[in-house]
Formats: C-alpha cells, structure tokens, sequence
C-alpha cells in the first residue's frame, strides 16, 4: 500500500481563507439583504492595462503564423524579457545584476515556495512573525521544521521574528543564526517597508554569518518614499547573500495571468564553491517549462513608456484607497500602520479584542471583511489587515460604515 509524505500530514489544518470564507458565507445566508464589503483579499481588481492588452493581442496573432508561432519557451526565460528586466529594474537603479542571473516564472509565490528546494534539509529557517504563510508551510511540506505547538501556532525548528507596533514591525537580527532568512518589502501583510540602511544591516549579518536571504519583493512598485530600496541589489554586498524574487502581479494586475522572476546572483557560493545558480538553473531546467510566450510579451510590455505610466495610474488608483483607509481609521481613533509603501493597511484591534473578535465584530456590525492579523502568525494577534485592492466607492463606504461604529 503507498504511503503518504508524512510531512505534508504535520500542517495545521483549516486554511485562513476558507475559515473567513465560510464565515462570510454563514452570515450571508443568514442576512441575505446586507451588502457586504470585502477588504479581505490581496488580489488585484483592476483590468490589465491597454499597453499590455494590446502586447498580448500582438503575441495571440504570431502564435498563429507558421513563421512567427513559438513553441516552448526557453525555460529560463525569453532573452527579450531577462534583458528588460536586467536593465530596468537593476542597471538603471545602479543594482549590478546581469540578464542570465534572472529566472523568468510564472510567479512569486511558486519561486518564493520552490527555492528552499535547493538547500539542505537541516537548513535553519528564520521567517518574520506574522509571515506570508508560504515560506513556513514550504518548508514544513520539506521536513525542515521540527514538531508544531498548537497551543503557540509555532514549530520547534523555525526561527521567527516577531514584528509589533514595539519594534515598528521591523525584526532585530536573529542571535541565534539562520542559514536562510525570508524578508518581505514591502511587507504582506504589515505593510511595513524597510529603509537602505536597515536593510544593508541585513545584508551585513548574512554575509558575515554565511546566511542567505530570500527578499520577496512583490510590492516594489508601491514603493512612494526615497529612502525605501526597490531592490535588496542596492545594498553593497547583497550579491554574494541575496536571492530576490519579484511578481508582475501587484506590479501589473498579472495574478490570473501568471508572471514573475527571481534573481540568483553567480556570486552566491557555497565554501566548496557550489552556486546557488547552478543549482536554480538545474532546477529550474528540469521542473518548469518556461513561462508562456504570450504572457512573457505581456511583461515585457509592462516595461515600455505606456505600460509604465499605465501600471502606475493603477498603482495610484489603489494607494489612494489606502490613504483613504489609514486616515479614515486614523481619524477614528484607531492604530494604523502601513499604507504608504504598500496596499496594505494594518491596524490594532480596539478594546483588546482578538483579531477573530474583532474579524467577527466588523462583519456583524459594519458587514466589512477584512483578516484577522492572528491568521499569519501568533505575533499577529491583535492586529487586522485591510486591503486597498477594493473599489473607491466601496473602500470609502467601508470606512465610513467602520467610523460609524
Ligand atoms: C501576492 C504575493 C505573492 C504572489 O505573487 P504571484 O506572483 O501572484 O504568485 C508573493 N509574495 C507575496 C508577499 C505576496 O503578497
């Protein structure tokens, strides 16, 4: 008889989302004459902007000329898009990174799930609490993570870095030390953003502990302040600790058209000299097929003069929801953190209340939807995530039903 990965048994059961999901879905059936407002959710509502419509339209029609129809794509990605992508987002920011250390993918949160694939088993992970769920749950399903307490929502093997209002949701450098470390900047869900500095004393302790930092950088384009890296690459040093994996999904509106990339520099070894690569690219080669052609022309679009400008105007459109959010709350007498760098706005829970209490609280009272901050780790409780990827007139509505309260 087969047997199962017994790791994939070790994950806590009910998914946030689908508790929140059959929460909604209760009180709907009961209420069936409320309008509900959903400010839950991190994806993206705005259409693909025309510069990429049209980039796809054009890459439909060669697909269907004899001479000009592609078939599987390069599986590290087209030259066109690393090229792109090697100049734009890093030369031009003065980041040294070269076209052939960036893998083209068909997203952040398959690269950002992949990549401890490539390291050992007894790799030492240490991740920020509350953390996008993925980087835990990745190496649970790899064995890496020792037994979970229930009690604490916290597994034996894992170092985790608390981030509160106390330490301005930015974590202090871990003393016992981790060989692989997940950043998020800006932060989901935190909406917390790191400066230069603070993140060049990240990139210090791994090169001077031999760590690797994975940099999730799947909201650079919400970056608003100049001291604010888009890139951990702007930090000196970063090419010998820093692998960085970015999405065309906030940036554009891609989450159901599936684009994204990760950076591994060649200068990133091990003391036998073994590249982390190498490595990638083996991986890479061997399970993925490479992004689809039509969409990679897409992404290369995002990078022309209208698609800048185009993604920019979207981008605008959800940080002026988030403005709306953090004052409306703010002025309401609430704890609001985030929003400026990020479309996430995360706040404290009035009265002690739990982020559960207060998730029920609101839906009951204001019918909003957000997400408990409890739901991305025990550093979370208390806390609330509100998201700025709602409508204007919904976003606004919501806020005045909540300062109603
Ligand atoms: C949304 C999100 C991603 C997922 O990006 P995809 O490219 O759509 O897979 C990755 N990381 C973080 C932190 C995210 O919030």
């Amino acid at each position: 008889m087969f047997r199962v990965n017994e790791d994939y048994l070790k994950l806590p059961g009910s998914y946030l989302f689908s508790t929140i999901g059959k929460k909604v879905a209760a009180y709907t059936a009961a209420n069936p004459d409320k309008k509900i407002i959903r400010l839950g959710i991190g994806d993206v509502t705005q259409p693909l902007c025309p510069a990429v419509i049209k980039a796809l339209h054009n890459a439909v029609d060669e697909m269907a000329d004899a001479s000009t129809f592609k078939g599987y794509s390069p599986d590290l990605g087209y030259d066109f898009l690393r090229n792109t992508i090697a100049q734009k987002d890093y030369k031009d920011r003065g980041c040294d990174i070269a076209a052939d250390e960036i893998f083209v993918s068909d997203g952040a949160k398959s690269d950002s799930g992949n990549i401890q694939e490539i390291f050992s088993k007894d790799t030492k992970v240490a991740v920020c609490d509350p953390v996008y769920p993925v980087y835990v749950d990745t190496n649970v399903m790899a064995g890496r993570t020792g037994v979970y307490d229930s009690e604490t929502g916290l597994w034996s093997n894992v170092i985790y870095m608390p981030c509160t209002a106390e330490n301005d949701f930015s974590p202090e450098l871990p003393k016992e030390v981790p060989d692989l470390i997940y950043l998020c900047y800006p932060n989901n869900p935190t909406g917390a953003s790191i400066t230069k500095d603070a993140l060049q004393r990240w990139v210090d302790y791994a090169n001077k502990n031999g760590s690797v930092i994975v940099y999730d950088a799947a909201y650079e384009a919400y970056i608003s302040e100049d001291n604010v890296p888009h890139s951990i690459y702007e930090c000196e040093g970063a090419r010998t600790c820093a692998i960085e994996i970015r999405s065309f999904s906030k940036n554009a509106g891609f989450t159901g058209t599936r684009l994204g990339f990760t950076v591994v520099p060649k200068d990133i070894k091990t003391a036998e000299g073994v590249t982390l690569h190498q490595l990638w690219a083996r991986r890479h080669g061997t399970k993925f097929n490479g992004a689809p052609y039509i969409v990679q022309k897409a992404g290369e679009a995002v990078y022309s003069a209208e698609g800048r400008a185009e993604t920019q105007q979207q981008i605008a459109y959800y940080m002026n929801n988030a403005k709306c959010i953090y004052e409306g709350l703010k002025s309401a007498g609430y704890s609001v953190y985030g929003g400026v760098n990020a479309p996430y706005i995360w706040l404290k829970t009035p009265d002690k209340m739990t982020s559960w209490e207060f998730f029920d609280f609101l839906l009951e009272t204001a019918n909003v939807v957000g997400t408990p901050g409890s739901g991305f780790g025990p550093s979370g409780e208390g806390y609330f995530r509100l998201t700025a990827f709602g409508s204007y007139e919904n976003t606004v509505e919501a806020i005045d039903r909540i300062k109603k309260l």
